[in-house]
């Protein structure tokens, strides 16, 4: 019995460096306080930035799809999963994102594995940041396509880089906008140059600043006026959209290859209706929430500066 052994080995040992992980019973985590194991605690560790997952009119769009519509797609979209409301979601995302195309998935780490193993070839390349989300780096391995991880927001790594590769082969660039961990920025212009020199793709992950950035909430894209400029734009509805799933944006012919060449959305089931209601209602909500934001923004500044 090896395997039993061998992963109890491994167990043990994450224990004694201190990197086991355990999941802990949490409620309340939409609201400032939550409950971990019956303690009341301040929450500063949720996505939950502008408040959605507790909001009521969100709460209403969401239950409304359910007695509406039921409470599963019952398929994939490309079989009879494609319920109206996806229609609608889609709508949405399109105008406020200002893109020409749309396409709403089931996860943001579904989004990532997906997208970039179905655009890039084998035998093209991904440059990657190396502190990108770990669905990026999963993405990219799936492709098999060869990945160079460049140093954190090091543009002349990146350029080195780029520069050994023939000029003819296909190249994506991939970075998050606002990195997850440290809730720095990505250097767009700087990115956007590059990838214009090289004949690259580039794709940004706006999962921290969909709704948190921009005047309408697009994004940190749009905050600095580039969105025409970067191909591919993918964000989260999971974190300050407080719900659930994911999207991209970008060309028609993006998108189109993404419905037919993209495994997770072919083969996974649809979204439930409830959430495709939440989507739609919290696209609507988060275009008028400025003063939200605002809010978001100085409550980061207070504490920043508690900090230091
Ligand atoms: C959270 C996150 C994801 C994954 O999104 P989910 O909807 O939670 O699957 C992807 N990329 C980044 C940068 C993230 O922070």
């Amino acid at each position: 019995m090896y395997w039993e052994e061998d992963i109890k080995r491994e167990l043990a040992y994450l224990d004694e460096i201190f990197q086991k992980r355990h999941l802990v019973t949490t409620e309340f985590a939409e609201q400032p306080w939550l409950t971990v194991n019956g303690h009341k605690m301040l929450n500063l560790a949720s996505n939950n930035y502008l408040g959605y997952a507790g909001d009521k009119g969100l709460k209403k769009a969401m239950s409304d799809a359910v007695m509406t519509y039921g409470i599963g797609a019952t398929a994939s979209r490309l079989i009879v999963g494609n319920h109206s409301l996806y229609e609608k979601a889609e709508k949405a995302l399109v105008n406020w994102k200002k893109a020409e195309a749309g396409l709403i998935i089931n996860s943001g780490y579904n989004a990532n594995l997906g997208i970039i193993s179905a655009l890039v070839p084998r035998n093209g390349f991904i440059f990657s940041d190396k502190l990108n989300h770990a669905s990026i780096i999963d993405g990219a391995l799936l492709s098999r396509a060869k990945l160079q991880r460049y140093r954190h927001n090091d543009m002349n790594h990146l350029e080195n880089l780029l520069k050994k590769v023939p000029l003819e082969s296909r190249k994506l660039i991939v970075t998050d906008t606002v990195f997850s961990m440290d809730g720095d920025f990505a250097k767009l212009e700087d990115l956007v140059k590059l990838k214009e020199q090289y004949n690259a793709l580039l794709m940004v992950d706006e999962a921290h600043a969909s709704g948190v950035y921009g005047k309408n909430g697009e994004g940190y894209a749009h905050f600095l006026d580039l969105q025409d400029k970067i191909d591919i734009q993918m964000g989260t509805f999971s974190k300050a959209l407080g719900s659930f799933g994911a999207y991209v944006t970008g060309k028609q012919w993006l998108i189109d290859y993404l419905k037919n060449r993209m495994r997770g959305f072919i083969y996974s089931t649809a979204l439930p209706p409830a959430i495709l209601g939440a989507i739609t209602a919290a696209i609507e909500k988060v275009q008028q929430d400025t003063e939200r934001r605002a809010l978001l923004q100085q409550h980061a500044l207070f504490f920043r500066k508690a900090l230091t």
